[in-house]
């Protein structure tokens, strides 16, 4: 019938999400087959695009994300459509999506990349809000030019960044871990990059800026953890004094009472599995993302994931671990579409070397960060050596060994050092001769291992 024509469509290639996963995941199969069709799914109006990508190293890369119109990859790929319509239902079997709109979506081979939803401490709460999408931070950003105080729970990336960046606004922060950023950092770290917050931004006059941690535990009287005078202040924050009325409260489980304007819940994502689950029998990780091998490939036929949707499901290497992040996506979305390809053309292809190290290059606290490998010594227990340069203000440097090799390393600031630790860490090279001169500032350890 006529209506059958318009709502069903067929296609070779779909990929569910115009995140950089799925867009880096649909660009690579349509220019790769120009005669397929090839169709990207997205509940959004607008697709992020990776742009000014650098190879900075044999695997660091470094790159911006842009929101563009939809209109600017079907330009680019002629075969390429983009279908902006949330999927509601997967018919696995069958091979088809269904959307909120009543399309009716047959593939041959599908890629999942519809990443994830901030996690909330509480559902449907008003003065709860979760930061994910320019949506969220316009609400954001509404809200807070009005807020007198609020409170930040969470110690990852989005955390750090918020903390930072927020002006005009007394913010507490409550963190469950010993140290600030614990996703990314150390004690040590931490207490590098903590009088930043209390300095005056570059190239901007901050305004009124209060930043007060608070933690739980007993993590302030560990040795090792003493993190100067902010956090001091911290636990004795006001509490019990707190009797004017503000709009939410915030429990902490140290027994502290905060009143706030809003609470900001950035404790992590949870991916956004749930139209793809009902009558399919797809393998979950217990972080509940899409189980992938290492052909990114879920447990339903002819079904792929990829980016912060997916759980790496393989043997990882020793010197790599998923993390949620832009790289990552961009990574997993490109290697999906290979993969996908491999398959169709009934070529083997082996898991692509970004997995080999995990590398990371960021900005916190308008410092340089580079993360490599077990850079907080995951997964090693007792079984690891630190070695840490640090000059106040200007860099910290910390190696991770074990048994004389060099497994990670933190860098922040401008320590040029990244492809020689890169480098010391994939030829896992014995370290022990050297010992403590590997930090030496007045050697220049590149020349050293010329
Ligand atoms: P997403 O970017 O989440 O894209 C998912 C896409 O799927 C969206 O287009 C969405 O509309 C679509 N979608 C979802 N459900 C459906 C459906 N049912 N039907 C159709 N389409 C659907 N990482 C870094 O490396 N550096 C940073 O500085 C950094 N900052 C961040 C700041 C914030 C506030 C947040 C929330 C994350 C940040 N991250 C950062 C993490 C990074 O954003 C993610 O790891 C990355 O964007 C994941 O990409 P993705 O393509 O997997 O998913």
């Amino acid at each position: 019938t006529v209506m059958a024509a318009n709502t069903e469509k067929t296609f070779k290639f779909v990929v569910v999400g115009g995140g950089i996963a799925g867009v880096t995941c649909a660009e690579q199969l349509a220019s790769q087959f120009p005669s397929a069709d090839v169709a990207l799914l997205t509940a959004a109006p607008l697709i992020k695009a990776v742009c000014n990508f650098k190879q900075v190293s044999k695997t660091l890369e470094e790159f911006d994300v842009e929101e563009r119109p939809s209109s600017v990859l079907e330009e680019k790929y002629p075969n390429l459509r983009v279908i902006q319509s949330a999927v509601k239902a997967l018919h696995a079997q069958q091979h088809t999506l269904q959307t909120v709109d009543g399309l009716e979506i047959h593939y041959e081979k599908l890629c999942i990349c519809s990443g994830g939803r901030p996690k909330l401490l509480t559902q449907d709460n008003p003065y709860v809000l979760g930061i994910r999408d320019t949506d969220s931070a316009q609400e954001f950003q509404k809200r807070l030019s009005k807020a007198r105080r609020i409170v930040v729970v969470g110690n990852g990336g989005i955390a750090l960044e918020l903390v930072y960046e927020v002006e005009g606004c007394e913010v507490i922060w409550a963190v469950k871990d010993k140290a600030i950023g614990n996703t990314f950092f150390d004690a040590g770290a931490a207490q590098f990059l903590i009088p930043s917050l209390d300095t005056d931004k570059p190239e901007r006059a901050a305004t009124c800026k209060r930043a007060r941690y608070t933690i739980e535990g007993r993590g302030l009287e560990e040795p090792g953890s003493a993190l100067g005078p902010d956090w001091h202040e911290g636990i004795s924050l006001r509490g019990a004094e707190e009797v004017s009325s503000w709009p939410v409260y915030a429990q902490l489980t140290n027994g502290k009472t905060f009143g706030c304007d809003f609470i900001v819940s950035a404790t992590g994502v949870v991916p956004n599995t749930e139209p793809f689950l009902q009558g399919n029998s797809f393998a979950l990780a217990e972080d509940s993302g899409l189980k992938v091998d290492d052909h990114m490939m879920t447990s339903e036929p002819d079904v792929y994931a990829a980016g912060d949707v997916c759980t790496a499901g393989w043997e990882p290497s020793h010197l790599w671990q998923q993390m949620r992040l832009w790289t990552q996506a961009r990574q997993m979305g490109w290697y999906a579409g290979r993969c996908m390809a491999a398959d169709v053309l009934s070529e083997t292809i082996e898991l692509d070397f970004c997995f080999e190290l995990f590398s990371h290059i960021t900005k916190f606290f308008n410092y340089k960060v580079v993360l490599l490998g077990k850079f907080n010594g995951q997964g090693l227990g007792l079984n690891q050596e630190l070695l840490v340069r640090c000059t106040k203000g200007h860099e910290y440097v910390k190696v991770v060994l074990s048994g004389g090799r060099m497994l990670g390393a933190v860098l922040i600031g401008e320590t040029d050092l990244e492809e020689t630790f890169e480098n010391l860490i994939l030829n896992q090279m014995d370290l022990t001769p050297y010992g403590e001169e590997l930090l030496n500032p007045n050697i220049d350890i590149e020349d050293y291992f010329d």
